[in-house]
């Protein structure tokens, strides 16, 4: 059997599909599998359906918050997004919070958005590949191995590249790989819940992102009305992962509390007219690996994402799926 076979690409995340494009590129025949119905993985969007109200329609980053570029070849992938209209420039100055409000503002890297949402991006990069090659909703439960192939739910695959975050890797991945399950073990994962919320027009402050430091409850405050780059009043508050933690069964529970800490830092006395919790169990490692992926010969697994390539961001995803894809088409040929 051995290269006859598809290549088995899992998840269609930023790296998954990174990996997907170079395999298509290079002619190696594979196949996308995802869980989700829609392709994007943390980099997800969600248009607010709430008919009647001024926000309907309003597309909202519930995932990753924006990009940053460094490396030469993403800034080139980056720069064709632009040029199409996909990408745009956010900002690159954000303010400072502690509990007490808004406390500076702090100048950094450009950071990037999308004008119809992040997950946009990943729509736009699918876009090459054959739609038949991308199967959604379908959640990958065991991945083992033969000898001279690799079988994903029964199904014989060449080999498979794994581009999933660690934590949901190990739960498909036969217990009997323990070098791949000790790579897998390396890192800890920690969780988000971005809790988003509607104020009444011209209510918010003028700011494009907060960064809340010291606090129990949050991290982060984005306004997605300036990220999508209208006047929307929406924003986007990500729960601190200690809180988030608890809260993971009951994700709306922590809504009171997020909205109790939101209000005083952006000068708010009025609730929102509408929230919504989103639940990221597995959000980000807590650390990542200089390498930039890895892929076992002997098992024919790779393993990428954004804990590899110095991660934890969308750039580190797509580096990481990207150089997988390009060595798995050099191992294919
Ligand atoms: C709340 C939050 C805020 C963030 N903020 C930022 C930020 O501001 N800047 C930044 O650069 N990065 C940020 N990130 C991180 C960024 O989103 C990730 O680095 C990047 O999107 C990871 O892409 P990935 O392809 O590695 O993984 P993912 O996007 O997680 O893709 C993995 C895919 O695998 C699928 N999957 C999982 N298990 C299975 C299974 N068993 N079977 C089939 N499919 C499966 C999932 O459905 C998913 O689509 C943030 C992430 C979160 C959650």
């Amino acid at each position: 059997m051995t290269n006859q076979l598809p290549i088995a690409v899992i998840g269609a995340g930023m790296s998954g599909i990174a990996c997907a494009r170079m395999l298509h590129q290079h002619n190696v025949p594979f196949r996308v599998i995802d869980r989700g119905r829609v392709v994007g993985g943390r980099m997800a969007s969600r248009r607010i359906r709430e008919s009647g109200t001024a926000f309907d329609g309003h597309i909202t980053d519930i995932g990753a918050s924006y990009f940053t570029v460094q490396d030469p070849d993403f800034a080139t992938v980056v720069n064709l997004w632009i040029d199409t209209g996909v990408a745009r420039e956010w900002t690159d100055a954000f303010h400072v919070a502690t509990p007490a409000g808004i406390s500076g503002i702090r100048t950094g890297p450009m950071r990037y958005s999308a004008t119809n949402g992040l997950r946009s991006i990943i729509e736009h990069q699918a876009e090459i590949l054959p739609t038949e090659l991308i199967q959604p909703s379908t959640q990958v439960a065991a991945v083992s191995v033969q000898e001279d192939h690799v079988v994903v739910d029964g199904e014989p695959f060449s080999a498979v590249a794994v581009c999933v975050p660690d934590p949901q890797a190990k739960q498909f991945i036969d217990a009997a790989l323990a070098s791949t399950h000790e790579i897998l073990n390396q890192i800890d994962w920690e969780a988000v819940i971005a809790v988003t919320a509607v104020f009444e027009p011209d209510t918010l402050p003028k700011f494009d992102g907060i960064f809340v430091n010291e606090h129990p409850v949050l991290t982060w405050i984005a306004n997605d009305g300036h990220r999508r780059g209208n006047e929307d009043p929406v924003v986007v508050a990500h729960v601190h992962p200690e809180l988030a933690a608890q809260y993971l069964t009951d994700p709306a529970g922590v809504i009171p509390q997020a909205l109790d800490a939101l209000l005083p830092i952006l000068g708010l006395t009025e609730h929102p007219q509408w929230s919504s919790a989103m639940r990221w169990t597995f959000a980000k490692p807590t650390s990542a690996r200089p390498e930039l992926y890895s892929f076992d010969e002997g098992n024919r697994i790779g393993l990428a994402g954004d804990s590899w390539a110095g991660g934890p961001k969308v750039e580190a995803a797509w580096k990481s799926g990207h150089e997988l894809g390009v060595h798995l088409a050099q191992w294919w040929n």
